[in-house]
This record gives C-alpha cells, structure tokens and sequence, in this order.
C-alpha cells in the first residue's frame, strides 16, 4: 500500500514540475512564458461529474467504512485527541511511517514513538541518534530524520503550531508533500481536500477505467481532481482514509473482492467486465451478432484509455486497471562487511560496529565496517581489498588469509539490489578504528539490536551467527573451500577463539 503511496507522491512531484516549470517547492516565480492552455476535459466515461452520483458514492464508503475500519492506534488518536496541534502530529507521524511500510509493520513503530515523543515539543528535543535507534528496521531512515528536522522548524519558527491548512502544510514543512499535507488537514483539520496515494490510484482508476500510465503526470492530475470533488465535504478525513481503506483491504492489486465492494454499483471497470461476459454467452449461444468487443470510451486518442499498444485483456478483469510503466530495476551493488567480534564478559560476543556519514544511504546509522566493491570481483580480490581496509582503519597490517568468509547477504532497498559479502573476524584484543574517520564502539548483542542499525545489518549478524551455531552444533568444522557459499570459503575451525595477533601482525620496521 504505501509505496504506491510513494509512487503517487513521485508522479505528482513530476506532474508539479511539469505544470510550474522552474517554481520551486518555496514558491519560486515561474520562469517565462504565458500561462499554459487550460487542459481539454476528459471524456465523460473517466469523470464523476453526477452530482446524485458523487452523493451516493460518499454514502456507501463511508457507511461501509463506519463498519468495517480496522481499528489503527493513529485512528484512535486523531478520534480522542482534543488538541489540534498534538492531533495533527499524531496523523503526520503516522502518514510519514506508512510511506513504503506496511500497516501490520507501522504499529509497533508507532506506538512506541508517540510513547516515547508525545509532541513536536518532545521529538524536537531528541537527538537524531534517538530517531535513528527508534526507526531502525522500519526502513527509508531518511524519514525519520526529516519528520524530526520539521518538528524542530515547527517549534523554533512557528512557535510549535502546525500549520492550518494542506496548501500551509506543504509549504512550510519539509518533508511534507501534497499527499500527506492532505491527509494531515482532513483528517486533523477537518479540511475538505482530497489525497492521492497508491490505494487512492487503483480505486479510482478502476471506478472510471482509466488505464493510461497511472503514474504520468496527466493521469496523476486527473486523479488529483477527482479525489478532490469526491471527498465528503463534512467528513473528509474519515472519506479519505475509507478510499484508502477499501483500496488496502477490497480493492486489492490483484484479486480485488468485488462482490464485497461498497461502490460496485459506480464501478466502470465491473461493469465493463460484466458487459463483456454478457457479450462472450450471447456469442456461445448464437444470439448474438458478430459486433466487436466492449470498446473503451469511444474517444479516438484519449488519454485516459489504455494506449492501442496495450489494449484491454479480457483475462485480466478489472486488474486491467490502473496500468503503470515498466519499473526501473534497482542497481546491482557489492559490499564486503566484517563483523569484529570478540568475547567480553562472561564469554558473552560483542561486535565493533561504525557510524556511516550522516549524509546519503542510510545516513548516520551504525553497520559493521564495511567496503563498497565493484562488480564482478574475485573472492580472493575481495578478501584482499578488505583487509587492506581494515588495515588502514586500525593502523596495523590485517592478514587475508585471517577473514572468515561467512556467505552473501542479499538486501533490496527500493532503488539498490545490494549484495553484501560477508567475512567475520574473531579477535581478543581491543580494537578501535580510526576516530577520525569514522566514530566506532563495541556492543554486546542486545546493545546491538537496540542500536540504530539497519535490518541489512541485522541480517548479517544473523548470517554469523546461524554459521557459528551451525559449526557448534554439529561440532565440526565445515570443510567447503573457500569462496563457496554460506559458512564455506575459508572458514577456519570453529569453536576456536582466534587469537588478534593471529591477523594483525606488527609492521615491520622501515
Ligand atoms: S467493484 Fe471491484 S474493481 Fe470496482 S472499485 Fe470495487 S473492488 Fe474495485
Ligand atoms: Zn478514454
């Protein structure tokens, strides 16, 4: 659900760019030239343009939502929180979260966020290094950082009132898009502004067929105006979060329950559906004429319909609606990472771990050292280049030869397919790494989940840890080769503490 909501928030950035060439999100003036032609109204077949219609869409969803809502701890906030500004806030931090994160994943999160910063006041006051431990594991960690740096604004410049309207809202709070500038004003405000996300989409675009890229600006416009004449205007917040709804939990991507929808009657797509299978049995039984199929909505060229390259598929339903552009696929990336470990008190493991930059990926989060490969390496190679990465790190020679190799990991962030090639490195020493490069600690386990550490990171630990238990349990020692998969290429006997000195060894006088 939430990354089309992602997805919604990027065809509109698009769609803005392309409607105020060179205006800027601070209100730059528009460069040159006259206002652009008032785009052509769209066939009626794509429009809600019924009044009684409009009227009785907003009914069913929303008698149906008042039934059937799942029960949200941000739901049940915005519901009993008198304070509009705490109310407000309750809705961002919750609209911020469910971007790219699932419903089921958010709850926790967000129940003990609102714990633990109840207001902007108290978020404001956090340290990013807070944000960080509490987000770590919900992803795209960029969020969090910014949700805190609007808070902090909203405190020093605005002494601590959220802005009162959508149009406010976007504009004076980073972070905040016309999404959820949105949802914030209708469901904490009350205001009567519809919001596009990625469930928001599929509904609408099956309601009135619309199968042309749902993710070009065009579209995306169209949508934007639709959603803002269908909103209830004395329930808005409530009618937004019903479309969301029924798109999250009837109108799903791929087997939508139609026989359950609220808003079948006004569904083009079904009905279409319908018409054909109506069409397919006359034609079986012979009553029929040999007339060409359903068309789209008659207008040669329209640019709602699905392009003539990519007509209608009878096999498909209604899932022919809505239809997006090939996606990218994420780039291939390689990072050998070592995992320091060695025994602190009472035998228990701890593991060094480093603070990345706090800009760019997963700024300012902890991980184990770390070294960006290219493509296309050797293992040997790999094993070469970190060594001689730790070695410049710790100022003293580290021998390949000493790496573990423990396996690959594979972690796919939403633009990077991000193999990390995984060695661990036993040590009985104390080990720090260069400060001024990178700040770094040992942390026992528990310290370590408690970190701000990525859920990459977190699998890597898993992947030393299933190797170590592994070799434990059957008590002996793996015998693949190195450079073979998961707990082979190199590894040495287990269960055998192995000794710093084993690896790094004191450079020779020049
Ligand atoms: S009838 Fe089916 S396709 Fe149409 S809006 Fe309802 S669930 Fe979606
Ligand atoms: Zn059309």
């Amino acid at each position: 659900m939430s990354q089309l909501r992602a997805a919604a928030a990027r065809g509109l950035q698009r769609s803005r760019a392309v409607r105020s060439p060179g205006r800027s999100r601070k209100g730059a003036a528009p460069r040159g030239g006259g206002p652009a032609p008032a785009p052509a109204q769209p066939p009626a077949q794509h429009l809600f343009s019924d009044a009684a219609e409009i009227e009785a869409v907003r009914r069913n969803l929303l008698t149906w939502y008042d039934k059937c809502k799942r029960d949200l701890p941000w739901r049940t906030l915005a519901a009993s929180e008198p304070d509009v500004d705490r109310r407000a806030y309750a809705v961002w931090v919750s609209e911020i979260m469910l971007q790219q994160t699932q419903v089921a994943t958010v709850i926790d999160y967000y129940n003990r966020w609102m714990q633990k910063w109840p207001t902007l006041q108290a978020l404001a006051e956090a340290s990013l290094e807070e944000v960080n431990e509490l987000w770590a594991g919900l992803g795209y960690y960029s969020r969090g950082k910014r949700l805190q740096e609007a808070a902090r604004k909203v405190v020093s410049e605005l002494a601590g009132r959220m802005p009162r309207t959508a149009e406010d809202l976007q504009k004076l709070l980073p972070g905040v898009g016309r999404y959820t500038a949105g949802a914030i004003a209708s469901i904490s405000y009350g205001q009567a502004t519809g919001v596009v996300d990625g469930n928001v989409i599929r509904v609408l675009c099956r309601l009135r067929c619309i199968g042309a890229d749902s993710s070009s600006p065009a579209v995306i416009d169209r949508l934007w105006d639709m959603a803002n004449a269908l909103v209830d205007r004395s329930r808005p917040g409530d009618f937004n979060q019903a479309l969301m709804e029924l798109g999250a939990t009837v109108c799903v991507p791929k087997a939508p329950l139609c026989e359950e929808c609220p808003v079948k009657q006004h569904c083009r797509a079904r009905r279409r559906v319908e018409k054909e299978l109506g069409l397919a049995s006359r034609r079986l039984l012979g009553t029929c004429p040999p007339v060409p199929d359903v068309e789209d909505c008659g207008v040669g060229g329209c640019p709602l319909c699905p392009p003539a390259t990519e007509p209608w598929d009878s096999s498909l339903g209604v899932t022919n609606f809505p239809r997006k552009a090939a996606k990218k696929q994420p780039r291939a990336a390689r990072t050998a990472a070592c995992v320091l470990e060695r025994r602190g008190r009472c035998g228990a493991p701890q593991y060094l771990i480093v603070q990345r930059p706090s800009s760019g990926l997963l700024a300012g989060l902890w991980e184990f050292p770390s070294l960006p490969l290219a493509l296309g390496l050797q293992e040997e190679k790999q094993r070469e280049l970190l060594a001689d990465h730790l070695q410049a790190w710790t100022g003293r020679p580290v021998a390949a030869g000493g790496l573990r190799y423990v396996g690959e990991v594979i972690h796919i962030f939403s633009h990077i397919h991000q193999t990390y090639v995984v060695y661990s490195l036993p040590v009985d020493g104390d080990v720090t790494l260069d400060p001024v490069s990178s700040p770094s600690r040992w942390v026992t386990e528990e310290e370590f989940h408690a970190s701000a550490v990525s859920t990459a990171m977190k699998k890597v630990l898993k992947a030393c840890e299933k190797q170590r238990g592994e070799q434990n349990g059957s008590g002996k020692v793996s015998k693949r080769k190195r450079g073979a998969k998961p707990g082979g290429a190199g590894s040495r006997p287990t269960g055998t503490q192995l000794s710093l000195h084993a690896f790094f060894r004191t450079p020779s006088p020049q």
